[in-house]
C-alpha cells in the first residue's frame, strides 16, 4: 500500500507590486518614460467607488488629438496608447509569457468564446483564474465573445434573451446572454471585460442596424446590472467597457453613444469598425466616436492592428486596440518593419546579412538574419514562426511607446508624418477577424 499522494501544489504567481504613488496610485518608474508634456493636462480620473480601473492622463498633442494615459490595472499599470496582442486560446500563439513581457507588452486579450468552450470557464477557474492558468502577470482585457460567436460559428440566432449558437468545435448548443458574458468573463479572471453587444454585418439595411443599436443598449444595462449583482457576491472586480454600435451611420452611432455614454461603464470601445468598410470611413467613424466619448475615461478601437490604422487611429483620440493581424501574419511570414511589409521568405533575402528590421532592437533582430529566418520559413521550421512572432510584438509595442513618447513632447503631427512618409506598403484596410 502506498500512501495516497498529496494534492499538488501549484506554484505561486509572482506578485505584480508596485510602490504606491501620490494618491495612493501605483507608480512605476522604471516603466515611465519622459517629462510630462506642459500642455494643459487633464486632471486625474478617479474611479467610482468599487471600480477597479483608474485611468489618468498624461499629456495631450498639442496638433492632433491623441492622448498619452496610463491605466491602473490589479494586474499592473498599462501605458497607452497600447497595442493589445491577442492571446485567443490562453496563449499568443508560439510566444510564451517571459517573451511578451520582453516585448514590454502591459496587457493582452483573452477571447471569451475560445476559452468559454475550451478548456472552460469552470477549468480556468479551478486552476486561479486566466492569469495563473497561463502564468502572465499583467493585465488582460477579454472580449465578450459576441464577435466571435457572429464571426465563427454558423446556425447563431439572435433573440432579446441572448445569441444561441453552435459550437464550432463539436457541434454543441449554447446560449451567449450579456448575463452569461459577464459571469464567464469574471470566472476567467480578467482585469478589464467587455460588455455583450449585437454586431450587424455590413452592408445592412438601416433597420437593422438600429435594432442592434437598440439591442446594444439593453444589453449593455443588463451587463452592467449583472457585474453588480456579482459584486454583491464577492465577484466582479472587473472593469466593464461599454461599446458603440450603429456601424458606418453617424447618426446611428451618436444615438447609442447617447445612450450607453449615460451608464457607469470604466470605458468605451468603438464596435463594428474595420470590417471592410475601407480606412477612410473608418477613419471618419473613429473621430466620429473619439469626439463624443468623455475625456476621463479610456477608448478602445476593437479589431485595428494595421501600423498606418493604429497610428491614424492614436491620433484622433483612441488609446487602446487590439488585433491578430501583426501575429497572424508573422506566423505567415510577413512581418510589419519600419518601412512597410516584409515577406521573410522572398528569394532576395536569401543571402541578406541585415535583420528583419534594423531598427529594431527585438530578440530577433539583434541576433538574426534575414537569411536565416528565410531559411526556417522555406524549411517549415516552427522556430520561424516563434522568432517573427516575437519581432511582431515586439514592433507593435515599441511603435506605441514612440507615439507615446511624441504625444508627450507635443509633437505627435510631425511622428505621424515621419511614419508614413517611411511606411511604403500600400496594403488596403485590413479585415478584423478572430
Ligand atoms: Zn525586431
Amino acid at each position: 500500500m502506498t500512501a495516497p499522494r498529496p494534492p499538488r501544489r501549484l506554484p505561486a504567481l509572482e506578485p505584480w507590486k508596485h510602490p504606491a504613488g501620490p494618491g495612493g496610485l501605483p507608480v512605476s518608474p522604471t516603466r515611465w518614460r519622459g517629462a510630462l508634456a506642459t500642455q494643459p493636462v487633464q486632471p486625474t480620473a478617479r474611479a467610482p467607488e468599487g471600480h477597479v480601473l483608474l485611468f489618468s492622463l498624461d499629456a495631450l498633442d498639442r496638433g492632433t488629438a491623441a492622448r498619452a494615459g496610463r491605466l491602473h490595472t490589479a494586474h499592473g499599470e498599462v501605458q497607452t496608447p497600447a497595442f493589445m496582442p491577442v492571446g485567443t486560446q490562453g496563449t499568443v500563439k508560439s510566444l510564451a509569457p517571459d517573451e511578451l513581457v520582453g516585448a514590454d507588452c502591459d496587457i493582452l486579450l483573452g477571447n471569451t468564446y475560445h476559452l468559454y468552450l475550451r478548456p472552460g470557464v469552470d477549468v480556468v477557474r479551478h486552476m486561479g483564474g486566466l492569469h495563473r492558468f497561463m502564468d502572465w502577470p499583467r493585465a488582460i482585457l477579454t472580449d465578450s465573445g459576441g464577435f466571435q460567436v457572429m464571426s465563427l460559428t454558423e446556425l447563431t440566432r439572435v433573440r432579446e434573451e441572448g445569441v444561441e449558437f453552435r459550437s464550432h468545435l463539436d457541434g454543441s448548443r449554447h446560449l451567449l446572454s450579456p448575463e452569461r458574458a459577464m459571469q464567464i468573463q469574471d470566472g476567467l479572471g480578467t482585469d478589464i471585460a467587455m460588455s455583450f453587444d449585437q454586431l450587424v454585418r455590413l452592408p445592412a439595411p438601416i433597420e437593422q442596424v438600429r435594432d442592434a443599436v437598440d439591442r446594444t443598449v439593453r444589453w449593455a444595462e443588463r451587463g452592467l446590472a449583472e457585474r453588480a449583482r456579482l459584486r454583491e457576491t464577492g465577484g466582479g472586480a472587473m472593469a466593464l467597457f461599454g461599446i458603440n454600435q450603429g456601424g458606418t451611420d453617424a447618426i446611428e452611432r451618436a444615438r447609442c453613444f447617447a445612450q450607453l455614454g449615460a451608464m457607469p461603464f470604466d470605458g468605451f470601445a468603438l464596435g463594428g469598425l474595420w470590417v471592410g468598410e475601407g480606412r477612410e470611413l473608418g477613419l471618419d467613424m473613429v473621430e466620429r466616436d473619439c469626439g463624443e466619448f468623455p475625456a476621463d475615461k479610456p477608448r478602445y478601437l476593437m479589431g485595428v492592428g494595421h501600423p498606418v490604422d493604429v497610428i491614424e487611429a492614436v491620433a484622433r483620440g483612441v488609446d487602446m486596440m487590439d488585433c491578430v493581424l501583426p501575429t497572424r501574419n508573422a506566423r505567415r511570414g510577413t512581418v510589419f518593419i519600419s518601412t512597410g511589409r516584409l515577406v521573410v521568405r522572398n528569394a532576395a533575402y536569401a543571402q541578406d546579412e541585415r535583420p528583419l528590421d534594423p531598427d529594431c532592437d527585438c530578440s530577433t533582430c539583434r541576433r538574426y538574419t534575414r537569411a536565416y529566418l528565410r531559411h526556417l520559413f522555406v524549411s517549415g521550421e516552427l522556430l520561424g514562426m516563434r522568432l517573427a512572432s516575437v519581432h511582431a510584438v515586439h514592433h507593435m509595442v515599441a511603435l506605441m511607446r514612440r507615439a507615446r513618447a511624441a504625444i508627450v513632447a507635443g509633437r505627435y503631427a510631425e511622428f505621424r508624418t515621419e511614419f508614413l512618409d517611411r511606411f511604403d506598403s500600400r496594403e488596403t484596410l485590413a479585415t478584423a477577424s478572430a
